[in-house]
This record gives C-alpha cells, structure tokens and sequence, in this order.
C-alpha cells in the first residue's frame, strides 16, 4: 500500500534551477513527478519579506549583528549577502562540511535553491570550450557539441526571458534574446578603445535572465517587465528576472502533474539488483525525523554539484558498494569551479556631465580572447570577463569628514567619479585530485555522513590571475583610466559559486559517469543534469546550460518512459 502512495512517474531531487526545469518539462509531458526538497517552501512574492523595504528599515542598515557574523564566517563572505538577503541563504551550522582543504560551499536550502539569488549572468558557452579541453589535453572530450544543445539553449531562453544584443562572437553565441540594457557612455568609450587597440578583444552588453520587453509566454507565467531596482536578490515582487519559484515550478504545477515536497532531506536512491536500474529515494522528514521511501521510473538528481555527489556516494548497495554507479571509482572527482580572484578597477575623466538612468541590474562583458581554437598562452583554457561603469559618490566625502550632518547630506547627492571595473571568471582544469568524499567518522543531524572537500588552485591557475592582472591593466590604461588597481583576492575556491563535476559527462563508461543525455551509464534510469554532470568547466556563466542539459535529458527520458525501455 506504502508503495502505491507513494509511486510517481519521476522523481526530481532538489528544486532549484536544474531541478525546475526538470520538474517543468516532466510535467509538461504528461509524466507524474514529485520534486524532492530539503528546505522550507517559498511561494512567490508572500515569501519575499524584504522586497519593498528601505535601507533605513533594516536593523544595521542591511549589515549583519556582530554575533551572526561571528557564528557564520563561511555564508557572510557570499556576493550579494546581507540582512536583506539572509532568508535565502543556509546558516554555517545548518549543513557542515569537512575542509580537507579550503573550500567556500555556499548554498540556499529552500524551494527554488539558488534560483532565487543567482546573478542571472547567461551566456551561452561557445564550440571552444565544449572542444578545447580534449584537444589541448586537459580534459576529456565532451560527448556532445555545441550544435546538439543549440536549440535547447532557445528553448530555454525563450521561455526564461533573456535579454542582450546579438554581437556575432565566435567566443560567445548568440541567442533568442530580449531586447538588451544600454552601456552607459564610459562603456561605450572603453567599447571602442578594444576595438581600437585590442584586436580580437570585444565588450558587449552582458546576457541576463531579465524581462527587459516580457514576451507572452512571460506574462503566461504571471511575470512583469524589469523595473531596474537591482534588489534583485531579495526575490522580485515582479517577477522581473528568472526564477524556479517565479516561472517552472508554478508552470508545471499548472499541468497537475506536479507534487512538491519541502522539509525533506534526500538520504540516498535505492538500487534494485533484480531490475538492474534505481526503485526510489529514502528521504529523512525534516519536521518528523521519519525516515520515507519514494518509488519511480525516472529519477532525476538535481541538488547543486557537490549534494549530487554526495547523494551518489551515499547511495551504496551490494552491486554498488561505492556509490551509484560508481564501478570506476571516479563518482566525486574532477570537481572544477571558475576563477574569480582578479579584480580591476580605473578611475576615468571626461564625463561628468553624463550619467545613468535606474539601477540597471546587468553588467558588461568582455568575451574570451584566450586560447580560441588554438593555444596562444602558456597556461590553457579561458576566461570571460565581467565590466562595467558607475559613478561613486564616496570619493566626493574626504575620509576624516563627519558623516553627519547637513553639509555630509549635500556632498553625498552630488555624484562622484566615473569608474571602470573588471573581475575575471575563468575556466578551470578539471582534475582526478580534485574531489569531494564522504566521510568516514562524521555525520550530520540526519546520520547523512558530511561531505569531504579537497580542491586547490593549480599553476594553470596562477598564470591566469596573472594574465588576467596584466591584460585588465593595460585595457583601463589605453582607455584613459587613472589610479588604476588590479589585484588578486587570493579567495579559497567555491566562493566563485560555480561548483562543477563529480559525476561528468562523457562517451566512456570507464572515465565518465554519464552519456550524452545525462544518463547513467550503469543504471539508466537515473538522470544528472545539475552542475555534477559537467565534464569541464569553460568560461562562461553555467546555469543557462544546466537548464538546457536538463529540458534535453527530460525529453529523452519521457520518450524512452513512453516507449517502456525505462
Ligand atoms: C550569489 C550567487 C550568484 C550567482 N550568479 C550566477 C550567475 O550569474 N550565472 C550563473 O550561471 N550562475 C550563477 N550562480 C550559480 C547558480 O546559482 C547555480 O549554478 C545554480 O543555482 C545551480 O542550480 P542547481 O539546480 O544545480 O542547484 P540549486 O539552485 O542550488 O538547487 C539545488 C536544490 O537542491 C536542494 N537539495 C540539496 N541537497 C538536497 C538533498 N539531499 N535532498 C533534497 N534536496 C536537496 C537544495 O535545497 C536546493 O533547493 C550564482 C550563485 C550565487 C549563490
Ligand atoms: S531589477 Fe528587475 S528583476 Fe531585479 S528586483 Fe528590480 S524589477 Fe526585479
């Protein structure tokens, strides 16, 4: 009777941007799904307690008490964090981990994960990084290129709500895109100083998950135009950038096909040896400590890279002693991430009579340049790099000036000097002693033992920051900037918030875990399609190309249920 109950067509482990979209397209296509949530529910707008409030109304003015800051050193160091963000964010002792080596993890435990508080960055990755890794020897080779998930990236922009310009870069391709921001006029100056000076180097208006002119579909999904607050983070009462709470999980909870179920930890997947394929998820009730099973034909593991791994792993059985699917050993390994240590920053004259309209809540790019199609560097792989403009106001206040006061008040509503900034994210070398493990002694409130960490930097790494360094100098110098820096931050990694790998991609059983649709090789009915299933990093933002992987690998696997082969 218990198995009745609890019996679905899928199952969706994790409901934040990898998992919407897996619970949109299963429901869309008829299956009966049940999404699988460790955190609290969140429903659109009613849980964005923050939203309209003025930075007056925060308690410190949006800086967290000394005691909370004290308590949770990891999560306050996260972009974007603060009282007015907080609610969307887990607490340091709310899930530990072991730092072999140092490794910031930062996550969001509620339904829409993530989702609720990614910087919506959507670039699509070019041919270059899906073919560079095996053809310059870091990596293997991806079983599919850019071709096979094309349109699979148009399916979810279209739907998602992308905005931009159509630049014609081989390093980044172009989309079905909304109509994009414009570059304010020191933009357009540091546009054409490339152009100029640096051949083959371009700034474009970035790619970003914003509805800059919703389109039908969005206003289908109850979502409004962008109206640039840039309090993005807090949730938009909007809808006006992409989220699973605002657009695939209520999209697919319209069909009626959907079951979502919050306050419950996945423990592992069950294997059965007689059918050869996965029967269900064990779950811990977070309320009731009660320990469920769900049964079905499909299962999709969706709970951010490292839980995805750490989930496999602890999902062992007699014919998978080491982990689902595991009989190479690689289950954990190649974790990659994206470099974010370089930072620049130029002081530019000669506009201060022009400003901005709005917060505008997007940035600059400036596409790869690095080691397309062939090695031109001596370190391998690329990077992208995020710009923009703005108008301090500070430097308008001398440091030892009261900040009070009605002359303090006047000096802060004239604006300051424009400023130009960069910040690298760039491609990683996926690696076997990079990894993530279980471990063998310590487990956490729901005898799940804890997640070991060790992944560190390489010198490929090194000569990166540094490329990143000379180049960022010298681009702000030919535009005219002064008191130029540029700096690296030395930050662990994982605060990149890019975690990638652990269960990769690939057309080898015995070097990759998963085949072209995301499928596990040795047990097909389990389907990852989060950020574990990357075989190598690339240099663009990830997500767009999660959501893509997983619409493609959701329509596969509905078609393969429909046929009865799964
Ligand atoms: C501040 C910030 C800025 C970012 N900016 C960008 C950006 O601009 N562009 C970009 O591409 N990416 C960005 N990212 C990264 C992006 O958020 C992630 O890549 C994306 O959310 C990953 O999607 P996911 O579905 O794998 O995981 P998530 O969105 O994290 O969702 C995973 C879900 O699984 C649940 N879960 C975990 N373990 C279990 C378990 N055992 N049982 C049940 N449920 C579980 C979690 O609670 C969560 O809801 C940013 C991230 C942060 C934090
Ligand atoms: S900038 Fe746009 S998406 Fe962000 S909070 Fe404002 S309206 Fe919403």
């Amino acid at each position: 009777m218990e198995n009745m109950i609890n019996t679905y067509d899928a199952i969706v482990i994790g409901s934040g941007i990898s998992g919407g979209w897996a619970a949109k397209e299963l429901c869309e296509q008829g299956l009966k799904t049940l999404v699988l949530e460790r955190g609290r529910d969140i429903k659109h707008i009613e849980d964005y307690p923050t939203a309209n409030m003025h930075t007056w109304e925060f308690r410190y003015r949006g800086a967290m008490p000394r005691e909370f800051l004290d308590a949770n050193p990891l999560i306050s160091k996260a972009a974007g964090f603060g009282d007015d963000t907080a609610h969307f964010f887990i607490e340091d002792a709310d899930h530990s981990y072991v730092q072999q080596k140092p490794f910031d993890w930062i996550r969001g435990y509620q339904v829409g994960g993530k989702s609720l508080t990614w910087g919506r960055a959507c670039q699509r990755w070019s041919d270059h990084e899906f073919k560079s890794p095996a053809r310059e020897g870091y990596g293997i080779d991806w079983p599919i290129g850019y071709e096979d998930i094309a349109p699979w990236y148009t399916h979810v922009e279209k739907f998602i709500g992308v905005c931009g310009n159509k630049d014609g870069l081989d390093a980044m391709p172009d989309g079905e895109f909304l109509p994009p921001y414009e570059l304010s006029c020191v933009e357009k100056h540091m546009q054409k100083t490339l152009l100029d000076h640096f051949p083959g180097r371009y700034l474009v208006q970035g790619r970003w998950a914003h509805l800059s002119e919703p389109n039908d579909i969005h206003l289908q999904q109850g979502r409004g135009k962008c109206l640039c607050r840039n309090l993005c983070m807090r949730g938009c009462p909007y809808g006006g950038y992409f989220s699973s709470v605002t657009s695939t999980l209520p999209w697919a909870e319209k069909t009626g096909n959907l079951t979502i179920r919050p306050f419950s930890v996945v423990h592992s997947i069950l294997y059965d040896e007689n059918e050869g394929k996965a029967s269900g998820v064990k779950i811990i009730d977070t309320n009731t400590h009660e320990e469920i099973t769900f049964y079905a034909r499909i299962i999709f593991v969706n709970a951010s890279a490292l839980n995805t791994s750490l989930i496999l792993l602890n999902s062992s059985s007699d014919r998978f002693p080491e982990g689902l699917g595991n009989d190479n050993g690689l289950l954990g390994t190649h974790i990659g991430f994206h470099i974010y240590r370089g930072w620049a920053n130029g002081r530019i004259e000669g506009y201060e009579d022009k400003y901005y309209y709005g917060k505008n809540p997007v940035e600059c790019i400036i596409a790869n340049y690095r080691n397309l199609g062939q090695r031109d560097t001596d370190f391998v792989g690329g990077y992208t790099i995020f710009s923009g403009s703005y108008r301090s106001r500070r430097n308008n206040v001398p440091d030892d000036h009261p900040q009070l006061g009605v002359d303090f008040k006047h000096q802060l509503s004239e604006p300051g000097d424009w400023n130009i900034y960069m910040y690298m994210q760039g491609e990683t070398i996926p690696k076997a002693s990079n990894r993530v493990f279980l471990s063998k002694d310590q487990k956490d409130s729901w005898g799940i033992p804890l997640l070991v960490t060790e992944v560190d930097y390489d010198e490929n790494d090194e000569k990166m920051v540094q490329d990143f360094l000379d180049e960022s100098r010298s681009m702000l110098k030919k535009a005219g900037c002064q008191d130029i820096y540029a700096e690296d931050n030395h930050q662990a990694p994982g605060l990149d918030i890019h975690e990638m790998g652990g269960v990769r991609m690939g057309k080898d059983p015995a070097t990759s875990l998963l085949n072209e649709y995301n499928q596990m090789h040795l047990c097909k009915n389990v389907f990852v399609t989060d950020g574990a299933c990357m075989t190598s990093t690339g240099n663009q933002s990830p997500s767009i190309l999660y959501m893509a992987l997983t619409a493609r690998a959701a329509t596969y696997a509905v078609d393969q249920f429909k046929k009865g082969i799964l």
